[in-house]
This record gives structure tokens, sequence and C-alpha cells, in this order.
């Protein structure tokens, strides 16, 4: 599929779902791309980006950003605390806020640095063990947390059990976001973006559907 295809579904599902055109954010997952790719669809004016490592965003973005103006980028992936800094430096989001260690970091840093990134917490709805976020049980108290810490914390994010309904897992993060008066959802990739809008999310994190397959998957 192409950028403009995407757009297109998302203005689609917007509609259906009775929600207002541009309601919902497209974050293009450019991790594991070729620069060549990822320049395309800079070239076709979207200018919002997420990466899952610090390390690879670090490599490819500040160059980007020297030739394209407006990039907002997007940290999805899991976040070590001795990355905190740099990925404060160099994205507009974390949706990977997922324990509190990481939470106290990214508060000093905050103060420190005088600028914080938005945050989403990263909850673990399906809770697998293999699988980062904190647990539907524990995410009320961890959102009071890190808002005593004085943190951004824009939303909620998640990624579903592969072997199961994305819809049920979309429905829970969206009703524990709002019983935490939370706006944010970060919820849907690119086989499922279309059933997160209709749950209500706010930004999709979409890859392989805008830039095709990844290097060595
Ligand atoms: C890679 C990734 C995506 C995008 O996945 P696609 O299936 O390629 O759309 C979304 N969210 C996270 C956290 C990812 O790591």
């Amino acid at each position: 599929m192409s950028l403009s295809e995407i757009q297109s579904q998302i203005a689609k599902a917007e509609a259906e779902a009775g929600r207002p055109a541009g309601s919902v954010r497209l974050i293009a997952v450019s991790k594991m791309q070729p620069d060549e790719v990822v320049e395309d669809v800079l070239k076709q004016g979207h200018r919002v980006f997420g990466e899952n490592r610090v390390q690879e965003a670090a490599g490819k973005w500040p160059r980007f950003r020297e030739s394209y103006d407006g990039i907002e980028l997007h940290i999805i992936g899991p976040l070590q605390t001795n990355k905190a800094r740099q990925a404060m430096e160099l994205a507009q989001a974390i949706h990977s806020l997922d324990r509190p260690k990481l939470a106290t970091t990214i508060a000093r840093l905050a103060q420190e640095m005088g600028q914080c990134p938005q945050l989403f917490i990263q909850v673990n709805t399906g809770e697998e063990p293999q699988k980062a976020g904190v647990l539907p049980a524990e995410t009320d108290a961890f959102v009071a947390d890190c808002r005593a810490l004085d943190l951004p914390v824009a939303g909620l994010m998640c990624i579903p059990p592969v072997e199961e309904e994305a819809t049920l897992h979309f429905a829970l993060l969206a009703r524990i976001a709002e019983r935490n008066g939370l706006d944010g959802l970060s919820m849907g990739m690119s086989g499922d973006f279309d059933r997160a809008i209709r749950q209500g999310a706010t930004h999709v994190r979409v890859g392989s559907a805008i830039f095709g397959a990844r290097d060595g998957h």
C-alpha cells in the first residue's frame, strides 16, 4: 500500500466511527527501513514518524531534520533508562513509559533539561509475561504516580497479543484511559488500525503497510 491509501483508510474509519476528520494521528513507523523509502514518504509531505530504537533513531533523524522541517518523532519501543536522555532530546513523544524507574528518570531529566516529550504509558493488556507494559490492574496507580512526578502523560499505549482479537484489547485500553481522564490512545498497527480507530485510537502506529516489509522480516 501507499501513504495516501493508508490516509484514506484512516479517513474512512474516522467517518465510520462518527469521529471528526483528522482526529487520528498517523505515526509512520520507519524502523529498519532503508533511507530511500523513508525519504520518499517525507517528500510526500508526511512529518510524523515512529522508531522503536533510540540508537537507530539517532542515526537517522538528525540527518533528515537538516533537510525537512517540522519532523515529529515518536519513540515507540522499549526504553532503557540509560537511553532516556537521548530519547528525550530526539523525540516529541515516548510511547513506552512502562515502569517506575523510567518515570523517575524521565522526571529528573525533564527538570534538568527544562523540557519533556509527551508520554504514553504502555499497558500490557494481554498480561503477557514477555511483553513490556504495566498490568491493567496496576495502571491507575502508575498514572497517579506519573502525575505526582509532574510528567506530561498524554495517554496510554498497547500492543495486543498476536493471537487474540485486538478489538477487545483496544476497548480495554480505552476504558482504562477514560477512567483516568486521559485522552490519548496509541493503538493500532498495520493489521488492525481501522479497528483501533473504531475503539477511539488517537495515534495509530503503522509501519509495513506504508513502507513494505522490513529488512530481516
Ligand atoms: C514495529 C511497530 C509498529 C508497526 O508495526 P507494523 O505491523 O509494521 O505496522 C507499531 N508499534 C510498535 C510498538 C512497533 O514496534
